[in-house]
């Protein structure tokens, strides 16, 4: 599930709503956007209720870690996936709840920022434990015992930091968001003497979503990493706290009213393995296909999703699009209209590339020789949109006939 976020507007302060991913701010107060820059990790708290009478020095927040993702991995002859959603206390501390349980999706958190009053519980549980948690979590869900785990990644996942308020007061610990004592003298004192200092960094910042080419404003739609200039063609994403261009190329629409949907064109170095053009794919995964002349010249790319989707219907479109990539030969530029969101950063995409291997393989015994000791280097970041219709319950691409569920891409965007 989603968390929501009460983010005050960064140009007129006004409140506004927002669910975790989304990038774009969109006042209705002031009529002006921003764009809010990626986090590491980003930081909320739950929403605190502490009595008047009860001090700022006593006020702390204890540190939670959400991971909210996906988990694919290989197991025996088959690919695996789970999607996973999370709370970790991030702080060894006694008497407190290990997890934050359905808390953070009943409430609106706020945004860290210097206007909370109190103090700030260091973490130090570390986050590479949390993954493993999850991780331990896939293998007790797990009911083939016999095969080990051979491959595994982390796909679209989000990592934050969800504080919880506790205040102390008569020697006792209380829950901030509900006023419960929660323990005694010795955990407010553990809590004390673990405190860190507030930096400004944790604090969300913006940018503006003026186009850094030609002036004009950007668009895009909430939860878009990718910003549009219909002015001057060009696209954007947010890089350390800049807007950088991406390269986009679009397939022609056949018909009238194409819905443009953005895929990640992966062209990597493969190393430890023969992956060069699409003949070594389609011969490495044993595709009913017979290699032709045009096969061996052209040079690999992966077509993956640059969206969130669910993890069957991710590998399935990224199998049939990177077999398909012929069709998409004569690409143009042009002005963009009706796009879906990026919403699927191009690391996580690349990181998926070893998991689309698998999936595309007629057998996974047929590539998890290799698996282990390739590894996957790409240099650009290219988009390709390519047009769909609309057929009801389904999207189909123009040129391939290739569907997508309509469902899947709005369940999608909860991911
Ligand atoms: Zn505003
Ligand atoms: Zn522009």
């Amino acid at each position: 599930m989603e968390l929501t976020i009460e983010q005050p507007c960064p140009t007129c302060g006004a409140v506004v709503s927002l669910s975790e991913d989304d990038r774009l701010i969109r006042c209705e107060f002031c009529d002006v956007e921003n764009y809010k820059i990626q986090h590491s990790i980003s930081r909320y708290s739950l929403p605190a209720k502490i009595p008047p009478h009860i001090s700022n020095s006593d006020i702390f927040y204890v540190p939670y870690l959400r991971f909210k993702g996906c988990i694919y991995y290989c197991q025996g002859e088959h690919l695996r996936h789970k999607l996973i959603d999370t709370t970790r206390i991030g702080a060894n501390i006694d008497q407190f709840p290990v997890s934050l349980g359905l808390r953070p999706q009943a409430m609106r958190l706020l945004p860290v920022t210097r206007q909370l009053p109190g103090q700030y519980i260091r973490q130090n549980v570390k986050a590479q434990k949390i993954f493993a948690e999850a991780a331990r979590l896939t293998s007790l869900f797990n009911t083939d015992r016999t095969n080990t785990i051979t491959h595994r990644a982390f796909i679209g996942e989000t990592i934050s930091r969800i504080y919880f308020p506790v205040y102390t007061h008569n020697g006792s610990l209380f829950d901030g968001v509900n006023n419960y004592e929660i323990g005694s003298s010795a955990a407010a004192k553990q809590l004390i003497s673990n405190v860190i200092a507030f930096s400004s960094e944790w604090e969300p910042r913006f940018l503006s979503t003026i186009c850094p080419k030609c002036g004009d404003s950007m668009n895009g739609s909430a939860g878009t990493l990718v910003m549009n200039c219909e002015n001057c063609e060009t696209q954007w994403y947010e890089d350390g706290g800049r807007f950088k261009a991406v390269e986009y190329r679009v397939m022609p629409a056949l018909y009238e009213k194409a819905k443009y949907i953005p895929f990640w064109c992966l062209e990597p170095e493969v190393d430890g393995c023969r992956l060069e053009s699409l003949a070594d794919f389609l011969k490495l995964t044993n595709q009913p296909v017979v290699a032709q002349e045009y096969h061996y010249r052209k040079k690999l790319s992966f077509i993956v999703p640059a969206f969130k989707v669910n993890p069957t219907i991710y590998l399935n479109t990224a199998k049939n699009l990177t077999i398909l990539q012929s069709a998409f030969e004569n690409t143009i530029t042009q002005r963009l209209t009706n796009i879906y969101p990026v919403t699927l950063e191009h690391k996580e995409a690349v990181q998926s590339l070893k998991s689309v291997l698998a999936a595309s393989a007629l057998s996974y015994r047929l590539v998890r020789g290799v698996m282990e000791s390739m590894t996957f280097n790409v240099e650009t970041t290219k988009l390709i949109y390519l047009p769909f219709r609309n057929a009801g319950h389904d999207l189909i691409e123009h040129h391939t006939g290739m569907s997508i569920p309509a469902a899947a891409l709005r369940f999608g965007r909860s991911l």
